[in-house]
């Protein structure tokens, strides 16, 4: 497993009631969700459903609010590829982003489309609950 992959599976178990395995259903429900075009209400209440035994409402809120601004983000980049626009840069969002800071070089950085996937996975978020947005670089 990655260094960037350890870091994201520590952050979603940390002090959590949430399984890794059950942090990977959760994120489906999202992302088919999302691709339905279902309110984010209505998905978040699909997930309270599914998790009643989580005691932790504010966890699965976390997941929700990450993953749907993955699929955003994918979203963004999709539009972008069809304006042909090619390079990036990300607007650090929040005052408490250091990752953010350093994955951007302080939002410096210029990135390829493939520079923003890591371990498969389209980024930002850099972090749960990052909310750091990519910007298309226009030559
Ligand atoms: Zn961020």
């Amino acid at each position: 497993m990655s260094k960037f992959k350890q870091f994201w599976k520590e952050q979603y178990e940390k002090s959590e009631a949430l399984t890794w395995k059950q942090m990977l259903e959760v994120r489906k429900i999202i992302v088919d969700g999302l691709k339905l075009g279902i309110s984010d209400t209505a998905i978040m209440d699909e997930l309270s459903n599914r998790f009643k035994k989580l005691q932790d409402r504010s966890r699965l809120e976390t997941v929700f609010y990450t993953e749907s601004h993955r699929y955003r983000t994918k979203e963004l980049k999709r539009q972008a590829k069809r304006e042909g626009v090619v390079k990036f840069k990300i607007d650090i969002r929040g005052d408490t982003c250091p990752l953010c800071r350093k994955f951007t070089n302080n939002g410096k950085k210029i990135f390829t489309k493939e520079e923003l996937v890591v371990d498969g996975r389209s980024v930002p978020p850099i972090h749960p609950r990052c909310l750091c947005v990519i910007i298309p670089v226009k030559d």
